[in-house]
């Protein structure tokens, strides 16, 4: 497995523990203000575990990922974040990435999402950055756009998603608890799932 992957991940835990404040007060806002919390403590642990574990393939540290945080981060956002994990786990290739094996990754994790929220687009979710994200990357390939330029446009993408759930009402999810009074708040689990992305973009790029 690339090196470069761990690498990958060991960024995107920094960048959640760095904005554990500012998820947990997004959460609060619109949720009980776990989700820095539960989301800092699963890339703690999982910084731990890939720490002194060399995997044989990217699939094996996917999965080792998918269950960290499904046992580890807890909430709704574990649980999603690692069917996640774990559907990519099933896919992600050992060959060098390409256009194409990012639009299967993108998704095998949106399937997973849904697969375990039943949630669609619309419903100020962290699908409200994934999906969008996962469009932007197709629009590429339709494009005939390199790999480069495709994961830029994908970042620019998932951060207007992240934004679109701002004037959305939540209907699923703790914050559907809420009706109206949702409206007018960044969805915590939009922004998590941007930073995800933006991480892995500006890795490669
Ligand atoms: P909890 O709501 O249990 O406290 P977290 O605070 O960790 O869990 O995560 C909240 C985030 O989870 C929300 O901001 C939202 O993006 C996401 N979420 C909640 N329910 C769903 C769902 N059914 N599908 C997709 N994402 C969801
Ligand atoms: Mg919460």
């Amino acid at each position: 497995m690339s090196e470069k992957s761990k690498e990958i991940v060991n960024k995107i835990a920094d960048v959640i523990i760095e904005n554990k404040k500012h998820l947990t007060q997004l959460d609060s806002a619109i949720g009980d203000g776990d989700h820095g919390i539960n989301m800092a403590r699963g890339f703690k642990k999982i910084k731990e575990k890939i720490d002194g574990n060399n995997y044989e393939s990217d699939k094996n540290l996917m999965k080792d990922i998918a269950m960290t945080l499904i046992s580890t981060v807890g909430g709704a956002s574990g649980p999603l974040y690692g069917t996640a994990f774990l559907n990519v786990s099933k896919i992600v290739p050992d060959a060098e990435y390409d256009l194409d094996s990012a639009i299967e990754i993108g998704e095998a994790a949106v399937k997973g999402v849904q697969k375990r929220g039943k949630a669609v687009e619309g419903e100020k979710t962290m699908l409200d950055t994934l999906i969008p994200a996962v469009k932007s990357l197709k629009k590429s390939r339709d494009n005939g756009d390199d790999l480069e330029t495709a994961l830029k446009d994908c970042k620019e993408t998932a951060h207007q998603g992240m934004k679109n759930t701002i004037p959305m009402q939540a209907t699923k999810g703790r914050a559907s608890y809420l009706g109206e009074r949702s409206i007018g708040h960044q969805d915590p689990g939009a922004t998590s799932s941007y930073l995800i992305i933006k991480t892995i973009v500006e890795e490669l790029y």
